[in-house]
């Protein structure tokens, strides 16, 4: 075997992965990075990145479709798939050698293979080892499908869901969380007939439930159709069409299924546990500083439980680094990290749910709900939504929970609410620029702190 070593030795190339390796260059640590695909991750080529293109030519066509409302003429001649293909691939094409770019400024070494975890504490690639003082895991994950649901032929993971040639005349999406919806809203605007089924009562059933709602009613009006609280059954399909039965008995019919059951974590065949490494349900358990069970090996990112979220990868990324320098850096806390639906209408929310909030509070809670039909902007370009905030009675914001056009944009104001646990007493002489949506917020704050203005 061919030696080599490191400072720190990075396996997994995605976003926790490379921030991890960016931070620890910068702060003068000799790093590789071990990437059997293409740095940047599952965020970058399949997941963030892509999604919000294909999003933006989604909504571009609603914009189209929607124009003779402000006056513009314009007709929706169709949906260029090989053209939406080219927009996204662009996109990823060029955030990919930016990020190449800078990893190679920083002085870090990419190595391209397959590595598996060894004692030591090392990373082993065919016939090279690699040695690190420390590594981190930064392995990601992978979609998960059901027991006896295959995905091949019409039967559809997020992945090929992304690089589908064709926009679909009708498709059927398993799974309403964040990744079922966004889905469901991209095929909606490119024309397709929308059926999303799934097991809890609510879509997004992680959010508050009045986010949820305002969700499913916004579908309704969109023709995306929900089948809330319904099990899937099975599934069976010809060259022409999928058929999926569910446990009530009926059978929906349509071109393609997706499977958006939810991510699990990819740590299997890694030689985690042969190297000392601790997994509960296959994710990585660590302590409050990233710490995995072996010393010197830490993991970030989507197999450490929690959030799946690419920013949250990012900062535990330059956490781990940080830490292995010797600083201190500052654990940010699960809950106030912001979420972001990049549905038709958004959806977006940091801290504490209304039901959280009780169940952590009890009666001391208020909340407050301002709609966005009394907000000049979203007025103006037409949304419709709710802005709702909770409290602690006689305290701090709890949480923040955004849904309407845009809204994703808002949420950092709510996140330094919740983080920095503002009275709404505080933020009310804060005032917003008008006319923009955040002075929704700013309504919001200021009803709870006893002085509303545009509302009662
Ligand atoms: C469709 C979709 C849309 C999403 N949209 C968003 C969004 O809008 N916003 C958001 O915040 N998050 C989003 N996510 C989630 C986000 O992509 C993940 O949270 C993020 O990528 C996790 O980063 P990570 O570093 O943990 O793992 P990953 O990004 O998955 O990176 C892991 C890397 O490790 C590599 N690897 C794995 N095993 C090995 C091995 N043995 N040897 C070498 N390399 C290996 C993989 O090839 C991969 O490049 C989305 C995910 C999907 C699927």
């Amino acid at each position: 075997m061919t030696g080599h070593t490191a400072d720190l030795v990075v396996l997994g190339g995605g976003s926790g992965g490379y921030a991890a390796a960016l931070r620890a260059a910068e702060l003068g640590r000799s790093v590789i990075v071990i990437e059997k695909e293409k740095v940047g991750g599952t965020c970058l080529h399949r997941g963030c990145v892509p999604t919000k293109a294909l999003l933006h030519s989604a909504e571009v066509a609603d914009h189209v479709r929607e124009s003779a409302s402000v006056g513009v003429t314009a007709t929706l001649q169709g949906i260029d798939m090989a053209g939406v293909t080219a927009y996204r691939e662009n996109i990823v094409a060029k955030k990919y050698k930016g990020l190449e770019g800078l990893l190679a400024a920083r002085g870090i070494t990419v190595v391209t293979g397959v590595g598996r975890l060894v004692e030591g504490p090392a990373v082993s690639v065919g016939d090279d080892l690699y040695r690190g003082t420390d590594i981190v895991l930064a392995t990601g994950s992978y979609s998960r499908l059901l027991p006896g649901l295959e995905a091949g032929g019409r039967v559809l993971r997020s992945e090929e869901a992304l690089a589908l040639s064709e926009v679909p005349s009708r498709v059927i999406i398993l799974g309403g969380g964040v990744i079922g919806v966004e889905f469901a809203s991209v095929w909606r605007s490119f024309g397709a007939e929308v059926t999303i089924v799934e097991a809890l009562d609510h879509l997004v059933p992680n959010e508050d439930v009045t986010l949820s709602k305002a969700l499913e009613r916004a579908y309704r009006k969109r023709g995306i159709s929900a089948r809330l609280g319904t099990r899937f059954a099975s599934v069976s399909q010809t060259d022409d069409d999928v058929t999926v039965t569910l446990e009530d008995g009926s059978t929906l019919v349509a071109d393609y299924l997706l499977v958006a059951v939810g991510r699990g974590p990819a740590t299997a065949d890694l030689g985690l546990e042969g190297a000392g490494v601790t997994l509960e349900r296959g994710f990585v358990t660590v302590d409050e500083h990233l710490r995995t069970s072996v010393p010197h090996v830490w993991a970030v990112g989507d197999i450490v439980p929690g959030l799946q979220l690419a920013h949250r990868g990012f900062q535990q990324g330059i956490f781990v680094a940080e830490h292995i320098a010797g600083l201190a850096p500052v654990a940010v806390p699960e809950h106030t990290i912001p979420r972001v639906t990049y549905s038709r209408p958004e959806v977006a929310s940091v801290g504490l749910t209304e039901a959280q909030a009780r169940a952590e509070h009890g009666d001391r809670v208020a909340t407050y709900e301002y709609n966005l039909a009394g907000n000049a902007k979203s007025e103006i370009i037409g949304t419709a939504g709710i802005v709702k905030v909770v409290r602690a009675i006689d305290g701090p914001v709890l949480g923040v929970h955004l849904v309407g056009e845009r809204v994703g944009e808002l949420i950092t104001e709510g996140q330094l609410a919740v983080a920095w646990e503002a009275h709404p007493e505080d933020l009310a002489p804060l005032i917003h620029a008008h006319p923009t949506q955040s002075e929704a917020l700013g309504e919001a704050f200021l009803a709870l702190a006893g002085k509303p203005l545009h509302a009662l």
